[in-house]
């Protein structure tokens, strides 16, 4: 491993009208940070306070340049890098992502304001799963294997990865790339989401302290149109693994397609859930509105479809109603089940997606439209079930990525698959049974990259990624390695 000093990281907050203020206008390069004066600036905004935190400084094809020059350099040396050596750095990465688990959650407290309970137990926790994960994955993994007595097959590291991740759960999007991306001896340039950043520094902070070899990993700040532009195009970047929009990842996979760059996509979701006539339809209900609100229903795979059976609609609208109304809205640091949105953009889109609802003709079962009590700052919103909803509406079709729920119901179980089926996304699904085994029957009949069963909660080794326009590829666990290999068959004239 590399010795590294932490003398060259970005300055110390300083305060600024009573709030203390963190200057990220550097970009990580070639193992230090180096300046970016002459590039405009952005804001970071608390989005409970709506106030200024922070901000960073917006990159350019120059600085992508400058950072796939450093990673491609380092290419050469860490791709021939033992297993052993990448054990000893994620193991290192691990010990010291656990001295800064606090601050990744304060991080994100602060730039997403998703509440610190849920920041530190799971939005920080993820990470270390991945790290534990991979390392785990690394001791045996084959890198070759033997196809025939004269063939063998080598996986190799594919060369630099350009990485695109979003703002909702910033440091599982991030770890769950740059693990498995290591761990298999490839180097890598980042964009991180200019809306949350400070976690992704943070991450970059920690890969420098653990010895990650300069050039190894590169972050550059900056907006999609120009920065995630540049490095889907670049010439020197072999692979782009994006996780975002529906709409710019199908951006990303055209402007990499003129260098036929592997395009690695985690995309959009609208993801059902399936309760059958058998299952406990009080407890699917309330299950499903605690995990739509998690994250203020900015999770990529969150229930946002309850499917039911048609004779029992009241009872879901009024177990539903019950449950929204008894959700804790407020202050990410005080002790609530959900803080606000991200951004004033996603304000105004969930809003006007529930308003889209209520002139559609779609019931309000609870929320609807305006701030929660007493909240008259941040960009809070009420969690909103809709029922008596048809499949064309477009609270029914869209993704709202907010704390809405739509309500649907079905004749019998053919129908139900249907429903469940009858959307352009297959990222999560749901299905509630009284046994495992009739809720898995149903489960193999739906098109979707994950199927949770019963109240099932995630699990870090279980492949995750989507079918349809969800996505391409798969992230979590041992089979994201192979997303990041490249095969070799060397054939011998004789038996090897
Ligand atoms: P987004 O698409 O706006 O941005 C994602 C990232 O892409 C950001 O870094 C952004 O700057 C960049 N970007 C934007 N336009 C780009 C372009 N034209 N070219 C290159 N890069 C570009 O998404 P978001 O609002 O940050 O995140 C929310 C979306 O992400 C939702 O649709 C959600 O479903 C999806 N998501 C999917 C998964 C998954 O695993 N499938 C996980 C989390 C989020």
């Amino acid at each position: 491993l590399a010795d590294r000093s932490t003398a060259n990281k970005f300055p110390a907050p300083h305060m600024k009208d009573g709030i203390i203020m963190r200057n990220y206008t550097k970009f990580y390069i070639d193992g230090q940070w180096v300046d970016a004066n002459d590039r405009p600036t952005l804001d970071v905004i608390n989005p409970a306070t709506e106030a200024a935190v922070g901000r960073i400084a917006l990159g350019t094809a120059n600085d992508v340049d400058r950072a796939v020059t450093a990673a491609r350099a380092a290419f050469r040396s860490f791709s021939r890098s033992t297993r052993q050596e990448r054990i000893d750095l994620l193991g290192s990465i691990l010990q010291t992502y656990m001295t800064r688990r606090q601050d990744l959650a304060d991080a994100l407290v602060e730039e997403l304001g998703a509440p610190a309970r849920l920041a530190f137990d799971h939005q920080a926790g993820i990470g270390a799963l991945h790290l534990q994960q991979a390392l785990e994955t690394l001791k045996d993994y084959p890198f070759e294997q033997l196809a025939s007595d004269r063939t063998r097959i080598r996986m190799e590291p594919i060369g630099v990865v350009g990485m695109i991740t979003p703002w909702n759960w910033p440091i599982n999007q991030i770890i769950c790339k740059i693990v498995p991306a290591l761990a298999t001896g490839n180097t890598l340039v980042h964009k991180p989401s200019e809306v949350t950043p400070f976690s992704a520094h943070i991450i970059a902070e920690i890969l420098h302290d653990a010895g990650t070899p300069k050039g190894v990993y590169n972050l550059v700040d900056g907006m999609g149109p120009e920065v995630g532009a540049a490095i889907s195009s670049h010439p020197g970047i072999a692979m782009v693994s994006f996780t975002g929009s529906t709409g710019a990842g199908i951006d990303v996979a055209k402007r990499a397609a003129d260098t036929v760059k592997r395009v690695h996509q985690e995309l959009g979701g609208k993801s059902p859930n399936v309760v059958l006539p058998s299952a406990d339809l009080a407890k699917a209900v309330t299950e499903n509105v605690q995990r739509l609100i998690r994250n203020s229903g900015q999770t990529c795979h969150a229930p946002t479809r309850l499917i039911v059976p048609q004779d029992r609609l009241d009872e879901a609208k009024a177990v539903a109603a019950a449950v929204a109304a008894s959700i804790k809205v407020g202050d990410p640091n005080t002790d609530v089940d959900m803080g606000p949105l991200v951004s004033r953009r996603q304000h105004e889109r969930v809003s006007h997606l529930i308003q889209t609802g209520i002139d559609e003709g779609a019931t309000v079962v609870a929320g609807g439209m305006g701030r929660p009590d007493g909240l008259d700052r941040g960009f809070y919103v009420r969690p909103t079930i809709f029922a008596d909803v048809t499949r064309d509406m477009t609270i029914v079709k869209e993704e709202i990525f907010g704390p809405v729920l739509v309500i649907q119901t079905y004749s019998d179980v053919d129908e139900a698959v249907e429903i469940a089926n009858d959307t352009i996304y297959g990222l999560g699904a749901y299905v509630q049974a009284a046994t495992d085994q009739e809720a898995s029957d149903v489960a193999a009949r739906i098109e979707s990259g994950m199927v949770y069963l019963n109240g099932a909660f995630e699990d870090p080794t279980a492949p995750f990624g989507g079918y349809k326009m969800s996505g391409n590829g798969r992230e979590w666990g041992r089979i994201a390695f192979g997303d990041f290999l490249e095969m070799k068959a060397v054939i011998h004239r004789e038996k090897a």
